[in-house]
C-alpha cells in the first residue's frame, strides 16, 4: 500500500499518472487528504477510481481511538490508532490565540529519561511524516463542528523528533504546501532532549520553527541523574548548538525545565541555571514535574516553583511557569497510552 498522506502535491500527481490517471487528479486528491477525507469521501473523483485507489493506497493512516475532554478547560486528549494497531497520544489545548495540538513523533521513545512515561518500554517505531500530518488532520475533523482548526503544533508528544529526523523534516515541509493545511511554521515548536548534531542540521533547514530544549538541569551532573542523553552531549555543547540556532534563524530558544523536589529545584540550581543562560536570547518554561506512577520522582510545591521563577527573573532570565492543562485527563506524555494498553492487557 502506498501512503499518500506524507507526499507532496507534486509527488501525488506523479503517482496518480503512473496509475494511468490524468495529472489534475493529483491536486484533487492532495486537497482532500489535507481536509482529512478518506477515498470514499472524495466526491469529485469517479466511483470506480475511488474503489481502485482504496486497493492501492492509504489516504488517512490515523484515526482517533479514544478521546477524553477535560470539563475544566476544554483540553482534549486523543489516543490515536495507526494502521498497524500501534497507538500514540495527542493533546489539544485551547488558548486565546488559537488551538494548539501536541503531536507524537515516535511510538514510544528510546531516550530513557527517568521522569517520562513515553520511554518506559523503549521505542517501538518511528512515525512517518504522513502519520504526523494525520494526527493534525484527525484533530481538525474533531474540531470541524466548532468551526475552528489547529493553528499551532508542538512536537512534544511521545518520541524524540530529532531521532526521527528525516520524517519530521518532511512533515514540516508538508505543512506549508500550497494546497495543504497551510500551517505557518512560525506556529510550530519542536522539542528535543538535545541531540546536538541534529540541532545543527535543523538550523540549516531554513524552517522557522521554534526550538525547545528539555534541559531540566543546570549542570551535567544533575542532568545525568535523569537523562541518559546527558552522557553523550554536555550542556555546554547543547548551549553552543542553541546559540548557532539563534544566530541562523533569528529565533529565541525555549528551555523546558521540569521541577522535581530534591533533584533540580533548589535555589542554588536556579542561580546556576541563570548563570549558564545569561546573555542568551532564550526563555525558560518551568513545569512542575508530573508524577508518573511508574517513576519514583516527585513533583513540587507551588511555593518552590514561585521561588525558582523569582530567582530566574531577578537575574534577568525571561521565564514563566507553564500552565498545566489536562491534568485531570492524563495529560502527561505517555500516560493515557499506557493506561489503555495495560487495561486491554487486563492489568
Ligand atoms: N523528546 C522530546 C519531546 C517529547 S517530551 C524532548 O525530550 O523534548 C515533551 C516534554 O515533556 C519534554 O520537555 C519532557 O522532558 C517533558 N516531560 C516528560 N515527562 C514529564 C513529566 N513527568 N513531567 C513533566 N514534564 C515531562
Amino acid at each position: 500500500m502506498t501512503e499518500l498522506t506524507g507526499m507532496t502535491c507534486g509527488e501525488i500527481t506523479a503517482w496518480i499518472r503512473e496509475q494511468g490517471y490524468p495529472a489534475f487528479r493529483g491536486k484533487q486528491i492532495f486537497r482532500w487528504i489535507h481536509q482529512g477525507a478518506d477515498f470514499s469521501e472524495m466526491t469529485n473523483l469517479p466511483e470506480t477510481m475511488r474503489e481502485k485507489l482504496k486497493q492501492e493506497a492509504v489516504a488517512q493512516p490515523v484515526r482517533i481511538r479514544l478521546e477524553r475532554k477535560s470539563p475544566l478547560d476544554g483540553t482534549v486528549k486523543f489516543l490515536y490508532e495507526l494502521l498497524d494497531g500501534n497507538c500514540v497520544e495527542g493533546v489539544l489545548m485551547r488558548y486565546k490565540y488559537g488551538v494548539s495540538l501536541c503531536i507524537s513523533t515516535q511510538v514510544g521513545c528510546r531516550m530513557g529519561c527517568r521522569f517520562c512515561a513515553s520511554t518506559l518500554e523503549g521505542r517501538v517505531r518511528d512515525l512517518t511524516s504522513g502519520e504526523m500530518l494525520g494526527e493534525i488532520l484527525c484533530a481538525n475533523r474533531y474540531l470541524a463542528s466548532e468551526n475552528v482548526r489547529v493553528s499551532h503544533v508542538v512536537l512534544m508528544g511521545s518520541g524524540e523528533p530529532l531521532d526521527n529526523y528525516d520524517h519530521v523534516i518532511r512533515f514540516l515541509r508538508l505543512l506549508k504546501e500550497e494546497d495543504g493545511i497551510r500551517l505557518s511554521l512560525r506556529n510550530v515548536s519542536l522539542s528535543t532532549c538535545g541531540i546536538v548534531p541534529k540541532m545543527y542540521a535543523l538550523a540549516d533547514e531554513n524552517l522557522p520553527v521554534t526550538l525547545c530544549v528539555s534541559l531540566h538541569a543546570p549542570n551535567d551532573e544533575i542532568r545525568r541523574e535523569t537523562m541518559p542523553i546527558a552522557y553523550t552531549w554536555s550542556i555546554r555543547e547543547i548551549l553552543d548548538a542553541c546559540r548557532n540556532y539563534i544566530r541562523k534563524t533569528g529565533r529565541r530558544v525555549i528551555f523546558e525545565y521540569a521541577l522535581s523536589d530534591g533533584v533540580n529545584a533548589g535555589e542554588e540550581q536556579a542561580r546556576e541555571l541563570a548563570s549558564i543562560l545569561r546573555g542568551m536570547q532564550c526563555h525558560v518554561n518551568l513545569i512542575p514535574l508530573n508524577t508518573v506512577e511508574e517513576r519514583n520522582m516527585k513533583g513540587i510545591t507551588e511555593d518552590k516553583v514561585r521561588r525558582f521563577l523569582q530567582i530566574l527573573q531577578e537575574n534577568n532570565i525571561s521565564a514563566t511557569r507553564r500552565r498545566e492543562m489536562g491534568d485531570d485527563i492524563e495529560g502527561a506524555c505517555g500516560q493515557l497510552r499506557r493506561k489503555t494498553i495495560n487495561s486491554s492487557k487486563g492489568e
